[in-house]
């Protein structure tokens, strides 16, 4: 038996890990394009030819809405525009409840609060983590205008049932795939499920253009009320004819040429970071699924997993470790990633804490008490977070990963020891 690097012991591997990187040569080609166009952005915030934007923008919104078979793709500058301007445009207003999941970042549910509308949180599923279908249906009362649904980790929800408790009480939904691009739920790309998709191109997404993010539909008028509210609708409405007036307040939630350029050549590039995920995935489980007290994720219901991250369920009771003192001995094993110094090795215990434990949920005392969902609660203390599927991990680097995991768990006695001086 080896020492624990966290009691002193030498470490499974301190030679960082490669960095994440998924930006290469065509796109510096296709921003140099830009840049020598001279024009990088081309929106005009008034009823004009310009108001769709300049080509780039243009070009990448048709080939991302083929990609996944919408009708409309509008690109934003962030998906948190994304999941605001999809809010506005399904005309969610003071006096509406919009039900939201606990267990996300936090602009999923915070959105509907940028259009005065008060967040309702249902519980997850604690197998998918993603909104429990019988949890929404118990939170719909009168008020309820619509469900923004997460797809968390890389998985989708289950969204047929969603789906049919969203027809019966005529609800809109609006998916959150920040990290789930590219999935698929029963065969059936996210984003094209519900109402509206928001997709994320920030650096820790599967693909980047820095900061970026994209707005899926089939339908025609939130199209329409996305690119008015990406783009100064107030000034636009008249010249566009538009009656409808709610919400068409627009802000600037454009996206460049150059981002759109480098959007491009990344969904060209999207599958097949994909697949590299998955098949790390597979190498880890390989070694990682013998483990007592740890359980590989589930793929059902949806049949597909992209892996944002790999979340690993943890039993804490069966190995008699809180998951926190779990989390650093894995750490303590492992290197940091290079561009993510700072950090530590990417592992972590649990993923968020339940949202409405934020600040803001908390300036109306007793409105979201401890306690509220469960489930999320739970979730936290039973789940290993690591990342180390992210290319370019090489076989020899995964490894090393299950190296550590193993040595941890071969060793439990002492961590049992630190758990026993923590409570003591
Ligand atoms: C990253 C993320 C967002 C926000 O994306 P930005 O593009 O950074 O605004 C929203 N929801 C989820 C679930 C995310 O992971």
């Amino acid at each position: 038996m080896s020492k624990l690097a966290i009691t002193g012991g030498t470490p499974v591997r301190t030679d960082p890990f490669p960095a994440y990187k998924v930006i290469g040569e065509p796109e510096k080609d296709a921003v140099a394009k830009v840049m020598d166009s001279g024009v990088l952005s081309r929106f005009i915030g008034g009823w004009h030819k310009d108001f769709y934007g300049g080509p780039e923008v243009q070009a990448f919104e048709r080939e991302w809405a083929d990609s996944c078979g919408a009708t409309h793709a509008i690109s934003v500058n962030s998906a948190t525009s994304g999941l605001y301007a999809a809010c506005g445009a399904a005309g969610i207003g003071a006096g509406d409840e919009v039900i939201v999941s606990p267990y996300t970042m936090s602009a999923s549910c915070v959105a509907p609060m940028v259009y005065k509308a008060t967040p309702v949180f249902a519980d997850i599923d604690p197998a998918t983590y993603c909104l429990d279908p019988e949890s929404i249906r118990s939170k719909i009362t009168a008020k309820t205008k619509a469900i923004i649904i997460v797809h968390i980790f890389g998985m989708a929800a289950d969204m047929d049932p969603i789906m049919e408790i969203a027809k019966a009480h005529d609800l809109i939904v609006i998916e959150d795939c920040a990290q789930c691009p590219f999935a698929t739920y029963k065969g059936r790309p996210v984003g094209t499920l519900g109402h509206m998709g928001i997709f994320s191109f920030n650096y820790h997404k599967h693909i980047h253009t820095g900061e970026g993010g994209m707005i899926t539909t089939h339908d025609d008028h939130f199209a329409e009320r996305c690119q008015l509210i990406r783009n100064h609708a107030e000034s636009v409405v008249a010249g566009k004819g538009v009656t409808d007036q709610t919400n068409m307040i627009g802000f600037n939630y454009r996206m460049g040429e150059i981002e759109a350029a480098i959007g491009r050549c990344q969904l060209a590039k999207g599958p097949e970071l994909i697949a590299t995920r998955k098949s790390n995935v597979a190498h880890l489980e390989a070694g990682l699924s013998g483990i007592a007290g740890l359980t590989m994720p589930t793929t059902k219901p949806a049949g597909d997993h992209v892996y944002y991250v790999h979340a690993l369920g943890y039993d804490p009771d069966g190995t008699g470790v809180p998951v926190g003192i779990m989390a650093d001995a894995l750490k303590a094993e492992l290197p940091l990633t290079e561009l993510r110094e700072g950090e530590g090795a990417l592992v972590r215990a649990g993923y968020v804490q339940p949202a409405y434990s934020l600040p803001i949920f908390q300036t109306t005392p007793g409105a979201y008490p401890a306690g509220l969902c469960p489930m999320t609660e739970r979730a936290n203390q039973r789940l290993l977070i690591h990342e180390f599927m992210r290319p370019p991990m090489s076989a020899a680097d995964l490894d090393d990963v299950i190296a550590a995991f193993t040595k941890v768990f071969d060793n439990l006695d002492p961590l049992r020891a630190m758990a026993q001086q923590e409570t003591a």
